[in-house]
């Protein structure tokens, strides 16, 4: 055979030139033919390129197009008219991977949209056949039930699709137990890029082409063995370059179990540039039913390092981990309130460092046993009293989830200094991990930086990015540590890349890796199977270099164009120091966008928004899946507005589109691990959309509905009119894009701000020995004012004096107080402003006399504690805030300090289950819980929550016509099914949107919990 050096077409720098300015004809041939020949979606707009252009690395290449297919053949279509016009191609799963494997130009095929069934699950044989655009959880979802489960447990579990994991050979937090993904697929069906569809399987048994591909490379590793040999990391987690080593292993853990060879291990790890999967077969495992928890604490950093190597020891097969928390990450996580609470459960007084030590099994007694033997070798190691022993599993589960958001805590440090992955995965035999740590933490320190350690000490992959700032000194400093970093990785004898692959930023380190016998032996294979260099060309062979310029999303190109924002953003508008991590003062950070470009940035494309779990983000994406309608989507298009890179700016159609289905519910602002708040920039976006555009006719009528309030409520009959007839229904519809299908909310003649007057006056409540303010809002006041009343008589109850918020001034008669929340919605800051003055004025007396101010409406009340404080209101909003609480989270913390006894011993005990949806505004500020809390103020109280996203309705979102069926989708994926699985339940949910739309989905009456508590005091 011929091991000679294989010539690959083109250089690095040769394929991306030649893409770019081929790119007008051919971009436009091949989306004539996609939409010709295909029905998936053809994306190959400057927007959605853009979104394409990047993942989770630093890259940003743009492709040509992108393609969604329909259906796995489509993506062999789509393959033969890449090939007649010689156009590359780039797989793509959830593009979370860290190295740029993703980013490239050609055409990016996206998998994760349709392609993603299981094809056959075969339970006796314990393997499972996926789609590659299967996401991992959703595979584990569907698994529990037989008690087995696909074991690579990455943290992207939520988001990672089984192609990405394949092509990455990604590896769970559990691989001590269950190795890579390497050791769990035993078998692929691929296309080559000449269309050839073949099975990967056992080697022995192929046939034709793959048996053909099998021989070759048993050649190439036969020919190879002293440097396979000599030059090959034998840890397990080695995941650069091809796995020559299937026809002699190298790996600590062989990658199958009778040491047969399966050529599927070949695709595996091959980051898309070999084969393009059709489908995987997956091994399972079984589901452990139980397990324990050791979280040994340190006092110092090195001994947690070097304990690793005898606490692997442990567990006679049952031990599953050993992960890292280092002391900042404490830190970081004692300032998040989510975390706080969970984390002091594991650490004993300051530790440096603590390991999480998990076992796992079928019985707990024996676990635990398990677990002595830990605490019995720390004592033995110096270290008596040092384990924090967990047995029970909800303590467990929850610091794994401190755990797994490692990453995302080290994110969210604002300024243009970010924790930088590029050598956050070396893996380094266990003897030597103190070593290699206390000298990579120097090298970091002589580059004037620091690294936050955290991960899988079980097997000598630790993740540490350094704070770099890429758009100044970060690329030099960034090859200086590699050089430096990897040099450590030669002396220790371990593997460069060992989880997060090569793509664009490791693929030049693979050469130093393995030797140029090896690289050469790579590129034979790359030629052998891709001979025309179609698949994700210039990756593994001829790659660019990491720190190439021209190939980053902060390059030098890249400027923020200035404008004039409307909120203020100058939270974000800092430097940040590298070495530690203190950030300057705010408005100081010279952003052109005064601080919106700095939040967007604030997006590292880690793609949790496209998760499916808990939580509220991002409901548009849990309906559409495409990824425009995802957070990540819409922060992208922000930034390439921002700096030039989008014709048109803020003010383009792209950038509508990507924001038309955004409810603004601020989902993102809690759930986005780096807390980027999309509702918030919407409100800027609309803003500078309504400068150019004018506003829309719907807008007009709906942001000014507080201002005319008061003269529709005298003319119910005529308002009313347009609910009775479908014919007006349908005229509104043509006129104002509401649709016809909607009721709109009822008005009445009487309401709570024409009742009788309720409640004491300012003067008296500023003197009241148990005061509080009700600020009661339009639709409360106007439309639902049983839940007004209800707020009212409740709090009496319970002993309090309240006053009703209302205007002093005469200008504006019968006018109520309004937050300004229905202009935000449309983006008229100034208008919001306006209004949320005049409140902000009536409540500060009341606040500065440290009196509670009360609201009903979610999103109404909790403006006050948001947007007003960044409308340059100046110390009156941040006065209001601190006192600005809803009626539940005031009882709730009321109740704490024993001041509901009175009205404990009123209320009736329920007679019903009663089930709670929470508005999102409610989750983004984590109020749940004191909803939760209040409702059990009544005697037998049975509540459940509702595990739901956005309900749809989202203000008057749901009410238009071009938003009807996602709306609807929205509410049907959880919260309209739960609803009509409990007939017998009373529903609570305090957003007045919400209840509307759970009126329309289920005819089902859902309450305010001010009304529920009302209904259960006696008459
Ligand atoms: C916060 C964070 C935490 C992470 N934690 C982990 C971790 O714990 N463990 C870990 O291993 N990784 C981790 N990663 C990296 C990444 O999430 C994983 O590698 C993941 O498996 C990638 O899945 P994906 O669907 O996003 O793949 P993508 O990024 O879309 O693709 C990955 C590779 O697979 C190729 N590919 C995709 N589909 C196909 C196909 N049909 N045919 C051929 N090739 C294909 C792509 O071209 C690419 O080279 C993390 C990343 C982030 C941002
Ligand atoms: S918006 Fe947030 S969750 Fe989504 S990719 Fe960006 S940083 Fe990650
Ligand atoms: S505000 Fe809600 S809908 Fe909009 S991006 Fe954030 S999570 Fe998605």
């Amino acid at each position: 055979m011929n091991t000679t050096t294989a010539t690959l077409p083109d250089s690095a720098s040769h394929t991306y030139e030649q893409v770019a300015t081929a790119s007008n004809e051919v971009a436009g041939l091949l989306a004539k033919r996609l939409k010709t020949e295909t029905q998936g979606e053809v994306l190959f707009s400057t927007a959605d390129r853009g979104r394409y252009a990047t993942d989770a690395s630093i890259y940003q290449v743009t492709p040509l197009g992108v393609f969604v297919p329909q259906h796995a053949e489509e993506v062999a279509t789509a393959m033969a008219i890449c090939r007649d016009l010689k156009v590359p191609i780039v797989p793509r799963g959830g593009g979370t991977s860290q190295c740029g494997q993703t980013t490239g130009v050609g055409l990016v095929i996206d998998h994760s949209k349709y392609v993603r069934n299981i094809l056959n699950l075969d339970l006796q044989a314990g393997t499972v056949e996926v789609q590659p655009g299967m996401v991992l959880d959703s595979l584990n979802a569907s698994l529990k039930k037989h008690g087995v489960w696909f074991p690579v447990d990455v943290s992207t579990s939520a988001q990672a699709t089984l192609g990405g994991m394949a092509g990455n050979n990604s590896c769970g937090s559990r691989s001590i137990a269950y190795g890579n993904m390497v050791h769990n697929v035993v078998g692929a069906k691929a296309w080559l890029s000449n269309g050839d569809l073949l099975d990967f399987s056992q080697f022995e048994n192929s046939t034709g082409r793959a048996k053909e591909i099998g021989e070759f490379v048993k050649q190439l590793a036969v020919h190879h063995q002293a440097e396979l040999q000599t030059h090959w990391p034998k840890v397990l987690r080695r995941v650069a370059g091809y796995n020559l080593d299937i026809f002699d292993n190298q790996n600590e853990r062989p990658y199958t179990a009778d040491g047969k060879v399966n050529l599927s291990h070949l695709l595996v790890g091959s980051e898309g540039t070999l084969a393009m999967t059709q489908s995987l077969t997956l091994r399972l495992s079984e589901l452990a039913t139980a397990k324990v928890l050791g979280v040994v604490n340190f006092n110092s950093f090195h001994k947690a390092m070097d304990s690793a190597q005898h606490i692997v020891k442990l567990g006679n097969g049952s031990l599953t981990a050993v992960e890292l928390v280092d002391r900042t990450m404490i830190d970081l996580s004692l300032k998040i309130p989510a975390f706080a609470p969970t984390i002091r459960t594991a650490i004993i007084g300051e530790p440096e460092a603590i390991l999480l030590v998990e076992f796992a099994g079928t019985d707990k007694e024996k676990l635990k046993r398990e677990l002595k033997q830990l605490v019995a070798l720390m004592g033995d190691m110096g270290l008596p009293n040092s384990v924090v022993e967990m047995v029970d599993d909800a303590p467990q589960k929850n610091l794994w989830e401190v755990r797994k958001a490692g990453l995302n805590i080290m994110m969210s440090l604002k300024g243009d200094g970010k924790p930088v992955s590029f050598i956050e995965d070396c893996a380094v035999p266990l003897e030597h991990l103190a070593e290699y740590t206390d000298a990579l933490t120097q090298v970091f320190q002589k580059h004037g930086t620091k690294g936050t350690w955290y991960a899988h000490a079980s097997v000598g992959t630790l993740h540490v990015r350094p704070i770099l700032d890429m758009r100044r000194d970060g690329p030099l400093k960034m090859r200086a540590i590699a050089e430096e970093a990897s040099a450590l990785v030669r002396k220790f004898k371990g593997a460069y890349s060992g989880e997060h692959g090569d793509g664009l930023c490791r693929g030049e380190w693979i050469e130093w890796q393995f030797g140029p016998a090896l690289q050469q032996a790579f590129a034979q294979i790359k030629k052998h199977l891709d001979p025309l260099n179609l698949l994700s060309p210039n990756r593994m062979v001829n790659p660019p270099k990491m720190d190439d310029t021209s190939l980053m999303r902060f390059g030098n190109n890249y400027k923020i164009i200035p404008i004039q924002t409307a909120l203020d953003w100058s939270a974000w508008n800092v430097h940040n120091d590298a070495a530690t991590e203190q950030t300057t003062l705010p408005g100081t950070g010279q952003d052109p966008a005064q601080g919106l470009a700095k939040a967007v940035e604030m997006c590292n494309n880690n793609g949790t928004c496209r998760k499916f779990d808990a939580g509220t983000m991002c409901p548009s994406f849990r309906v559409t899946r495409d990824e425009v309608h995802a957070t990540r989507g819409r922060a992208n298009t922000l930034r390439l507005a921002l700096s030039g890179q989008l014709q048109g700016g803020l003010e383009s159609p792209e950038v509508q589109e990507a924001m038309d289905l955004c409810v603004g519910c601020k989902g993102c602002k809690r759930d986005c691990p780096t807390g980027v708040d999309m509702a918030r920039m919407k409100i800027e976006v609309q803003h500078h959309y309504n400068e150019k555009h004018g506003l829309q006719l719907k807008d007009t009528l709906i942001s000014n509905l507080p201002r005319y309030a008061h003269i529709a409520s005298q003319w119910p009959g005529l308002m009313n009119l347009r609910n009775q007839s479908p014919l007006l229904a349908k005229l509104a519809e043509s006129l104002t894009g509401l649709s016809a299908e909607r009721s709109w909310p009822k008005w009445k003649k009487d309401h709570f701000f024409n009742g009788p007057p309720v409640g004491v006056s300012s003067e008296e409540v500023l003197k009241a020995s148990k005061p509080v303010v009700l600020f009661v809002d339009t639709f409360n006041g106007y439309f639902e004012s049983e839940n007004a009343w209800a707020a009212h008589d409740v709090l009496s109850a319970a002993g309090y004096q309240v006053h009703i918020a209302s205007r002093t001034k005469q200008d504006t008669p019968g006018q109520h107080l309004c937050c300004g929340r229905t202009y935000l919605a449309s983006g008229q800051v100034s208008k919001a402003k306006e209004h949320a003055k005049a409140l902000l004025e009536v409540l500060l007396p009341f606040a500065q006399k440290d009196i509670a101010i009360v609201g009903l409406e979610p999103s109404c009340l909790l403006t006050l504690r948001d947007e007003s404080l960044v409308m340059g209101l100046g110390e009156m909003a941040e006065t209001v805030a601190s006192k600005a609480a809803l009626f539940e989270e005031f009882l709730a913390a009321e109740n704490k300090l024993g001041k509901l006894d009175s009205l404990k011993a009123k209320l009736a005990p329920a007679q019903k289950p009663i089930l709670v949806h929470g508005h999102c505004h409610q989750k983004a500020f984590g109020l749940m819980p004191s909803v939760t809390q209040v409702i059990q103020l009544i005697p037998q109280a049975k509540v459940d929550l509702i595990e739901s996203s956005c309900c749809g309705m989202a203000g008057s979102f749901g009410y238009e016509a071009s938003h009807l069926e996602v709306s609807k989708q929205m509410a049907e994926a959880n919260l309209l099914p739960s609803i009509r699985n409990n007939k017998d339940a009373c529903v609570v949910a305090d957003g007045t949107s919400c209840r509307h739309q759970i009126m329309d989905g289920t005819k089902r009456n859902a309450i305010h919990v001010a009304l529920l508590l009302a209904q259960h005091l006696p008459k």
